[in-house]
């Protein structure tokens, strides 16, 4: 079981929403904006956990205030550095104390209307509810390269994800507890929930271009991303490339036997000097290939036997203890909720 933390004192909101920031300043004012009324109309207790990832932006300010402007619903996780947005989500996923965890990105290419959509759903007795995104809002390369990773992660492993690389999920309480009992270092959230959940379903939602800034992914952390999901839930590219060995053994036998015949009946031959050249240049990329192959498991257990902390977290605002009668309040109507801050403050 999970350490209770002092985080975890205090009554419980139904529903958690985690929330990572990386640089986002621009445009978290838009995400407030929307995503606050949107969970007012749940018509559920909440909380909003927002993690900064190490921004270097204003972000951290920005969230400050907020956190001050509605302290008994928004909870605010600061990294000491950049830790990635998976990381980031499992740091929320450990301050949460939510029944049902709702996950988004923070530029609004998740509607945060849908949120209601994802707790219905959940309410339906499942415990993992993902989405697909009706018309996905972004560049066609990024489109067609995820949709094709999308179809190979469906070949090599066991899990069923229509829309692997959408974030707007919500998950049951039992996956979130099981999940933060595990010490993974590179991991894929989505996936790692998909493992522990027993009953999965789907939903349609929207897609919205980037409200404000830029994509926090580069070409090659995107790479490593996917080979986080391939490496962390799969064997076969390892198996494979057993298999292929071990054809190519049987080839290349094939191949010195027949040279041996030749070299027999015509004697010594110096054709097919190059073509030598080309099947050894080609073994040796198959080769290279392979080892950089191993060595990315290899890489990911050296980093988990290291057993460092896979992220820092520097001070959570929020605030402590929160009572019932506080709890109560928190669905109450608007003005009475600024009144109770006025006469606290
Ligand atoms: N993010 C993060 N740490 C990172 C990169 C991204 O916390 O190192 C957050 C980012 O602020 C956003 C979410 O993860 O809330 C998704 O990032 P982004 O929109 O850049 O990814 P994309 O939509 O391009 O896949
Ligand atoms: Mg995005």
């Amino acid at each position: 079981m999970p350490v209770p933390s002092a985080a975890n004192a205090g009554v419980k909101p139904e529903v958690s929403v985690v929330i990572p920031i990386y640089n986002e300043a621009a445009g978290l004012a838009q995400l407030f904006a929307r995503l606050y009324p949107a969970l007012d109309a749940l018509g559920s207790s909440y909380e909003i956990v927002f993690i900064n990832d190490g921004s270097a932006d204003d972000s951290v300010r920005i969230l400050a205030d907020q956190f001050r402007l509605r302290p008994e619903v928004t909870r605010v996780v600061l990294f000491n550095g950049n830790y990635g947005q998976h990381m980031a989500i499992l740091a929320g996923f450990n301050a949460a104390r939510g029944e049902i965890i709702v996950t988004l990105d923070a530029d609004l290419q998740n509607p945060p209307e849908e949120i209601g959509n994802l707790v219905a759903k959940m309410r339906e007795g499942f415990d993992y509810v993902g989405s697909i995104r009706r018309k996905r809002q972004d560049s066609a390369w990024r489109t067609i390269a995820s949709k094709l990773m999308n179809r190979l992660r469906e070949k090599i492993t066991r899990i069923k994800i229509t829309d692997q690389g959408n974030m707007l999920r919500a998950y049951r309480r039992n996956v979130i507890d099981l999940i933060n009992q595990c010490g993974e270092v590179n991991t894929f959230v989505p996936a790692l929930a998909y493992t522990f959940s027993r009953k999965p379903a789907e939903i349609v939602v929207e897609h919205e271009e980037r409200a404000a800034g830029e994509s926090k992914y580069s070409l090659y952390s995107l790479i490593r991303l996917n080979f986080d999901l391939i490496t962390g839930f799969s064997l076969v590219p390892l198996q494979m490339f057993s298999m292929l060995g071990m054809m190519l053994s049987i080839g290349s036998a094939a191949l010195v036997i027949l040279l041996l015949i030749r070299r027999f009946l015509l004697g010594a031959e110096a054709e097919g000097l190059f073509t030598l050249f080309a099947i050894a240049f080609f073994l040796m990329g198959v080769i290279l290939f392979g080892i950089g192959l191993v060595g990315e498991y290899v890489g990911r257990i050296f980093q988990q036997v290291r057993a460092r902390p896979r992220y820092v977290v520097q001070t959570i605002l929020q605030q402590e203890g929160m009572t019932e009668q506080e709890l109560l309040e928190q669905n109450a109507p608007r003005g009475q909720r600024e009144q109770r801050q006025v006469s606290r403050s």
